[in-house]
């Protein structure tokens, strides 16, 4: 079986710029002019760990969903 990735948000520290949106718009959406993650486990995909190191305040986490190692974004 493949690996998974949990993806989460932090909304109290995202402040809605949008970036992750526009550059994985089938992980991401807005709720409340926050983004948020449509699937908390997704199959890998690179467009999610873009997303996470393009965030301006890292308020997106991306981890190993078996082993809880945190992908991105790099510590
Ligand atoms: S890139 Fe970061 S700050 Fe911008 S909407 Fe996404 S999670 Fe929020």
């Amino acid at each position: 079986m493949t690996e998974q990735w949990r993806v989460t948000v932090d909304r109290d520290v995202c402040m809605g710029s949008g970036v992750c949106l526009g550059m994985a718009p089938e992980h991401f959406g807005f709720v409340d002019q926050r983004s948020s993650p449509k699937a908390e486990l997704v199959e890998p995909d690179e467009r999610v760990i873009d997303a996470a190191e393009s965030c301006p305040i890292e308020a997106i986490l991306v981890r190993a969903a078996s082993t809880g190692e945190i992908l991105a974004p790099e510590q």
